[in-house]
């Protein structure tokens, strides 16, 4: 059957895995939305030939309306423009794959136009995952996660109730720097950061993994995508990402979703669920893995971990307030300005001055929360 599928955040890693899927499933694209990469999104738009396309940045949306000038596709510009554009589209689905806070608003819109939301910008429901949750139980919106792990819990939560839950097994792969103590990260490089042993990934999230923020994120996602409080959560470190999660049953039995790590599987079940369709990954062969090592996560030399457990208690706008300051953390890493280990210090930092944000809980309040956040994280580096 086809589907007609909006996919924002094109130009992106998660984004463009999500078109290689959408084409080999023969469904139709109707429209396109990156950050600024005006010569990246035109490339797409005359591949995809999408109804329309936005960009974030308005100077880049000019120049995308000039270079696609011999087309009919419209073009759209700057955060609202990308939300106009999702109210506009009659798509069923839209794949949301824009990073960082930037996908907030976007994931809104595709909620208030009854798409189903197949859902990969976790900063969404980091950001403010109690809004978003009871925006979409308003309007009736599906939401499906793109994120491995969640996918995996989403489909092994087929199994049982949600009274019969003991807990959730999120699995990690521990990034490039697994088994390395606090001292030893102190003197990583850049380059030794952006080395990811499993998933090939843009470099925010990259990074992400690597000081373990990544699973604080997708902790929280976790808790607001299926109801449960953060104590229900258990990470676990799995270095072959081959089991992308689990949960476990209060009988003790654990269903989890095995395969090999391939981000278009994710996007492949969020849009043909509750259908499974023919693969577009590979197939695993467990032979050959031969062997699945499980360990606890070391939570003293990445403190991250721990930090959005309390985040998530905390409530309120704690945790925009930890999603602002890594993201201003990791720019800043990204072009040298701060070292790995400088990256927990200003979030920290920046979240214990914050602490008072706890009490903030309206979107308004949380987006004011998380302009402080960058300002005082960029003043700390
Ligand atoms: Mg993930």
């Amino acid at each position: 059957m086809s589907k007609t599928v909006s996919i924002l955040g094109a130009t992106g890693s998660v984004g463009r895995q999500a078109l290689d899927v959408v084409s080999r499933r023969g469904y139709r694209v109707d429209l396109l939305t990156a950050g600024s990469d005006a010569r990246a999104l035109e490339n797409l738009a005359r591949e995809y030939k999408p109804k329309a396309v936005a960009l974030a940045e308005e100077k880049a949306a000019r120049d995308l309306a000039l270079s696609l000038g011999d087309t009919d596709i419209k073009v759209f510009s700057g955060e609202e423009g990308i939300c106009e554009a999702v109210a506009l589209s009659e798509s069923e689905v839209a794949v949301n794959a824009i990073l960082g806070k930037a996908g907030l608003m976007p994931t809104l819109a595709v909620i208030d136009s009854g798409k189903r939301l197949a859902l990969s910008n976790k900063e969404s429901l980091v950001i403010a995952g109690d809004i978003v949750m009871s925006r979409a139980r308003e309007k009736g919106v599906e939401i499906i996660p793109v994120d491995s792990e969640h996918s995996a819990i989403f489909q092994s939560l087929k199994s049982g109730r949600h009274s019969e839950i003991k807990r959730i097994i999120l699995t990690a792969s521990g990034g490039p720097f697994f088994g390395k103590s606090r001292s030893e990260l102190s003197r990583v490089t850049l380059a030794d950061t952006l080395n990811h042993p499993t998933w090939k990934m843009g470099k925010k999230i990259t990074v992400d993994s690597a000081t373990l923020m990544n699973k604080g994120f997708e902790l929280i996602e976790a808790c607001h995508l299926f109801s449960l409080p953060e104590v229900k959560i258990t990470v676990s470190v799995h270095r072959e990402s081959i089991l992308h999660s689990a949960v476990e049953y209060i009988d003790n039995a654990i269903i989890g979703e095995f395969s090999v790590p391939d981000m278009r599987m994710c996007v492949q079940y969020a849009l043909d669920y509750p259908n499974r369709t023919e693969a577009v990954a590979e197939p695993l062969d467990l032979t050959r893995i031969g062997s699945l090592t499980f360990f606890e996560p070391d939570c003293e030399a990445f403190p991250f971990l721990p930090l959005a457990r309390r985040a998530i208690r905390e409530g309120g706008a704690m945790p925009a307030v930890m999603n602002a300051a890594d993201e201003v953390a990791v720019a800043a890493f990204l072009t040298s300005r701060l070292d790995f280990t400088g990256i927990y210090r200003v979030v920290e930092e920046t979240f214990e001055k914050l602490l008072d944000r706890r009490n903030s809980s309206s979107l308004e309040d949380i987006i004011d929360a998380d302009r402080e956040a960058r300002l005082l994280c960029e003043s700390l580096i």
